[in-house]
């Protein structure tokens, strides 16, 4: 692949600029990132000694406060990486019109090598540097998982911020993805799959879409590979079979399973906690290389675990005929090329797998407001629905039954809102991006560059409205 991550993000940026009219001078602010913090810090091991930890925050783009973005734990991570994680991050957010700015951290360790103890240490003092230097506060920057870290982490960060910043009374909006009793949001978890399904799903139910692609409108019945059973995989695997897609495949770091019947993804997450693998798992072949059952029969593959997956190398051998990007950059620029020239659909990453980040701005509001999404109205609107059918069986010969009473008048919970709320956005930005790649012509520009298009004009009038660029 030519160029890092960052380069790699970049030349997305610059591709879908030249179908804009910024000034220079304001693009190159778009792009640039402002402010990127990198530290190093010893930690003791259980064992007695100790290591050197060096980890990364970068704040892409301060045009709307805080910033976001999640941390990773990943043997990898470099200045690079998270520079463009952080970017990506700042589009994403203009995408699905989420009002902050562009973020991202990272801790260089394989968190497999670490016991919970040492990883706390880790994550507690990483946090701690993080607000020495002003990177982390509700209303600087707030950071969320992402690959390697989980409400686990966010709780450490969320306590270790509290407690420095003793007082402080919106301490818990400092970071999201949290656990329920800390300030977290019902729906967080699940999030990213969730918005993976909605945005799946909108595309499939266009019949016009659909018939480019040769495809039949609707999910139910399309052949589905995940590849990564994490956070993201399982929950958006767990979606589309619900909604009646058949996950044909499903690869892993230490190989694959593959059951053209469909395989029971909950089965398949209980199979791996167990055995800390899929191979072996009942009624399916092992794939004893992960990335071969990329290459295997299928309409839609989900790319759900790292970075740089799919290349210019397997792409002519991938069948799916929607790359779903529930990953961050899974398909390289070479692949990008091929998959043009096949008429591939990629559904780009910084759209589809913005539901992380759009449940975050929820809990984040939630966390300013103090209080529960739903308290104060659900039930008032339980009682307003309820006069209004006896309002109904007063003037009718209608008579509800208490089933019928039930579901018409429930109020609406926390859930649902969140739901609700990242189904309509997920819904809306899908069309806003067809009606940019429409605009230009399907066969000029990709749903990646519209989605970067969209991005660039949204952060630009940002800085536009602030009287700054010409
Ligand atoms: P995770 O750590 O929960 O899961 C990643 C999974 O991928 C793990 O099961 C891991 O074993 C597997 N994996 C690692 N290398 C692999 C390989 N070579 N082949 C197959 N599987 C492999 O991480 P996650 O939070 O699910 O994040 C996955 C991706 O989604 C990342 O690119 C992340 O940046 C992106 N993402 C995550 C969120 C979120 O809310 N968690 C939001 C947006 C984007």
């Amino acid at each position: 692949m030519s160029g890092g991550f960052l380069s790699q993000v970049n030349d997305a940026f610059d591709t879908a600029a030249r179908f804009t009219r910024h000034d220079p001078t304001l693009l190159e602010q778009i792009k640039s990132c402002n402010a990127v913090y990198y530290v190093s810090f010893p930690i003791r091991r259980d064992n007695g000694t100790i290591e050197v930890i060096h980890a990364w925050r970068a704040e892409h783009s301060q045009h709307k406060l805080p910033t976001k973005g999640g941390i990773r734990y990943a043997p990898d991570v470099s200045d690079d990486e998270v520079q463009a994680l952080a970017a990506l991050m700042t589009y994403k957010c203009a995408i699905v019109d989420v009002p902050f700015g562009g973020a991202k951290g990272g801790v260089k360790i394989d968190r497999r090598q670490y016991s919970e103890g040492e990883l706390e240490r880790i994550t507690r003092r990483y946090t701690f540097e993080l607000v020495r230097k002003r990177f982390i506060g509700p209303g600087i920057d707030v950071p969320a998982p992402d690959y390697g870290t989980s409400a686990k982490e966010m709780a450490w960060i969320a306590d270790t911020y509290a407690t420095i910043q003793n007082g402080e009374l919106d301490a818990l909006a400092c970071v999201t993805a949290k656990p329920l009793a800390q300030g977290g949001i019902r729906g967080r978890t699940e999030a990213t799959g969730r918005g993976v399904y909605y945005g799946l799903r909108e595309t499939c139910d266009n019949a016009e879409e659909m018939q480019r692609l040769g495809l039949a409108p609707g999910l139910e019945g399309k052949r589905v590979i995940v590849q990564g059973l994490g956070n993201v995989g399982t929950y958006a695997a767990k979606f589309l079979a619900d909604a009646g897609a058949l996950v044909v495949a499903i690869a892993e770091y230490n190989g694959a399973i593959h059951d053209p019947r469909g395989i029971d993804v909950d089965a398949a997450v209980a199979y791996k906690k167990e055995k800390g693998t899929l191979l072996g798992f009942p009624g399916a072949t092992d794939i004893a290389r992960g990335i071969d059952a990329l290459e295997l029969p299928c309409d839609i593959l989900v790319p759900a675990a790292l970075e740089h997956q799919i290349t210019g190398e397997n792409a002519p051998r991938i069948q799916a005929k929607i790359i779903a990007e529930a990953a961050n950059g899974p398909t390289t620029p070479e692949a990008d090329v091929v998959f043009a020239q096949k008429g591939t659909l990629i559904l780009p990453d910084v759209w589809l797998n913005a539901g992380g980040v759009i449940v975050s701005y929820f809990e984040w509001v939630k966390n300013l407001s103090h209080v529960r999404f739903g308290r104060m109205q659900k039930r008032h609107e339980e009682e307003s629905l309820r006069r209004l059918l006896g309002a109904i069986e007063g003037a009718t010969t209608k008579r509800f039954s208490a089933s019928e009473v039930q579901t018409i008048t429930e109020g609406a919970t926390e859930e649902d809102l969140v739901y609700s709320g990242l189904e309509e956005s997920m819904v809306v930005s899908y069309h806003q991006l067809r009606e940019v790649r429409n605009r230009h012509g399907v066969d000029k520009l990709s749903l990646r560059t519209a989605a970067m298009v969209s991005a660039i004009d949204k952060v630009a009038q940002s800085y536009l409205d602030m009287g700054i660029f010409p």
